[in-house]
């Protein structure tokens, strides 16, 4: 018993990446991180995915940016758009994403998308369902801590425990964070959306339409929108984070398509290009005799980059290289 309990329990104080909150948490990562895939794979089988594959291919683009910049150790990112017409996100804990259709018509654009993927994200790299879960654990008493296969656990113990992770039976709603951890969760989003490369003015803007949606949805408006603080108050949060988020600001390089991974050999007596895959060590008397030319290499001109070397036997290549003669 005493094992299962280490097994779960591993420290009782984390920190909050970002604000530095010190956070009360009982939960290995590793449990997190199963809860987490569990549930969303019951919520994958329950939910059917988009259809709109353009919708699809941005949120996988601009997931990915986000997770890139956020310090979660263990991570298994996973980012999904349901065809759901609610205005509605979730992030499950250890990086499951799921993203609702129906909220592509509020964030409108891919800083608007990101707006609410940091946030998101944000929630997991903070642990606040760990945290939220640490803290029924806590109040209930060590009995549901004490296991880690939910085999063993009675339906009521098991429902409870459900319901502290926001889970819940009616799963892929918006986690009931606290107003607290609502509002950190703004505000490290802010961060990491700035170091993807989104302008984070547009996180106002979001939140601006995201209010007018609000206020006219009334009393009807979805789950997530009541569980989140007071619009006003978030924007004029936001608004005064702005100039350390935009100090934050990193623009976005995309990775540049890998080098052609061979050289080329220009023939010197027919002028027909012949390439040759490039591997580690490539020698162009090497090349050469895989290319099949029959010139002395010595008489050759290496042309890399934009400069014309010359043809040594011995020269190591590189990818791109090319080799003729005069
Ligand atoms: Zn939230």
């Amino acid at each position: 018993m005493v094992a299962v309990l280490a097994a779960v329990m591993w420290a009782g104080c984390t920190t909050v990446p970002e604000t530095g909150r010190t956070q009360f948490n009982l939960v290995s990562g590793k449990w997190e991180r199963s809860m987490g895939r569990q549930a969303f794979n019951r919520i994958k089988a329950k939910q059917s995915f988009s259809e709109n594959k353009e919708a699809a291919a941005m949120v996988q683009r601009v997931g990915r940016r986000i997770a890139a910049v956020a310090p979660l150790e263990g991570a298994q990112w996973e980012f999904a758009l349901f065809n759901n017409s609610e205005a509605n996100a979730f992030c499950l804990p250890g990086g499951k994403v799921g993203v609702y259709t129906g909220i592509l018509r509020i964030t409108q654009n891919e800083a608007g998308l990101a707006t609410v993927l940091a946030h998101e994200v944000a929630h997991a790299a903070a642990h606040h369902s760990a945290e939220r879960v640490s803290r029924m654990i806590a109040i209930q008493g060590a009995g549901i801590a004490l296991v880690n296969s939910f085999g063993n656990l009675s339906g009521s113990s098991r429902t409870m425990l459900y319901a502290a992770w926001g889970i819940g039976t009616t799963v892929g709603s918006e986690l009931p964070h606290s107003r607290r951890q609502e509002l950190e969760a703004d505000e490290i989003g802010l961060l990491y959306m700035a170091r993807a490369g989104y302008d984070p003015e547009e996180a106002i803007r979001f939140w601006e339409r995201f209010a007018a949606y609000n206020k006219s949805k009334g009393k009807n408006m979805p789950w997530f929108l009541r569980t989140h603080p007071l619009d006003v108050q978030r924007i004029e949060r936001l608004k005064a984070l702005l100039p350390y988020a935009k100090a934050e600001f990193r623009p976005h390089t995309p990775s540049l398509p890998p080098a052609v991974n061979e050289v080329v050999f220009i023939h010197p007596e027919d002028g027909r290009r012949i390439t040759v895959p490039w591997k580690e060590r490539l020698t162009l008397y090497g090349a050469r005799r895989t290319a099949q030319i029959f010139r002395v290499g010595a008489e050759a001109t290496v042309q890399r980059g934009g400069d014309d070397l010359p043809g040594a036997p011995t020269l190591r290549l590189r990818p791109g290289d090319v080799v003729r003669w005069k």
